[in-house]
């Protein structure tokens, strides 16, 4: 059995060895696909749930293949985070959103587009001000823009960056706690959230019609919302009975793949062009 210890804790070792090999190479390449602008965004539309009608964007990083795959966010945006490089990408992302924004309003559809940030950029020192110019330069107005944090990191540096989001909120853009019931916020937290827009985790949608406790939380955060003037937007909507549930309960919006999935900003603008605004 010792030896049997001692080979499966080798065989341990030559599995992280690999995936750390892996995971140097993704770092590589992504590397090299921010160097020669490789990204693309792909846009996903909000819906309001009421009427059906189109009410905005998330713009979502995509970094396609060579062979034409895509690399999930999941996979690479971890690396981007660890490896320094996530302000890059978000700035090279924002970029794209404001490209897609000023295509979309040139063709009548003049709606908000979301774009996401973490905390990492928001504490980099610099960051905050280049954001502002990429989007001043850019012309699309601050009040069709939306940044969205997600809640862990928005609630662990909460004092540093509520400054920044204030700023943001004073200038008419819109921001959204990501993945809200997720992370760490205490309800006492809520009431000096520098955020007009919760959206509540795909997690808690998909389970909210089979588990009462995931159906609590998403009823609370509906009527907190209301209390305290948030707008709520669902994600990961992809039954009919969620949507009905959801709207029934006063959630304004929703996204999801029962509506449409994200798409590449031209095929966006054909979808939004067919669709009651
Ligand atoms: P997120 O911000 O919560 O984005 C929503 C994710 O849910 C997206 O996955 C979207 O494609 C997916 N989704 C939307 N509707 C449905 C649905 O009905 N069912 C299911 N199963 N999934 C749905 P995606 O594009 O893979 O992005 C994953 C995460 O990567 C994002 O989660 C976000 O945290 C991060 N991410 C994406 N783009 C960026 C970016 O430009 N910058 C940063 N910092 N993070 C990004
Ligand atoms: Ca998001
Ligand atoms: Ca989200
Ligand atoms: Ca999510």
């Amino acid at each position: 059995t010792r030896r049997h210890a001692r080979e499966s804790l080798l065989m341990y070792d030559g599995v992280q060895e690999q995936q750390m090999r892996e995971r140097y190479q993704l770092l590589l390449n992504l590397r090299r696909a921010l160097k020669y602008d490789q990204l693309s965004i792909a846009l996903q539309p909000k819906i309001a749930l009421a009427t059906g009608h189109l009410a905005g964007f998330e713009a979502l990083v995509r970094w396609q293949q060579a062979d034409g795959s895509y690399i999930p966010p999941d996979q690479f945006i971890p690396v981007a985070e660890s490896a320094g490089l996530i302000s890059e990408l978000d700035l090279s992302v924002l970029a794209k959103t404001l490209d897609a924004s000023r295509q979309l309003r040139q063709q009548g559809i003049d709606l908000p587009i979301a774009f996401n940030t973490c905390s990492i950029d928001l504490l980099r020192p610099g960051y905050f001000d280049e954001m502002l110019t990429l989007i001043r330069t850019s012309g699309v107005p601050f009040n069709r823009l939306e940044l969205e944090v997600t809640e862990t990191q928005a609630m662990a540096e909460y004092e540093v960056i509520s400054k920044q989001m204030r700023q943001l909120l004073d200038a008419g853009m819109g921001v959204s706690i990501d993945d809200f019931g997720t992370g760490y916020s205490s309800l006492a937290h809520i009431t000096d959230l520098a955020a007009s827009v919760l959206k509540i985790d795909r997690t808690f949608i998909a389970r909210m019609e089979t588990s009462p406790k995931a159906q609590h939380l998403v009823d609370m955060i509906l009527r907190m919302s209301a209390f305290f003037g948030f707008q709520v937007v669902a994600e990961g909507i992809e039954t009919e009975s969620q949507r009905q549930y959801l709207a029934s309960r006063g959630c304004q919006l929703g996204q999801g793949y029962l509506f449409a999935r994200p798409m590449p900003p031209e095929k966006a603008l054909a979808w939004a062009l067919g669709h009651p605004r």
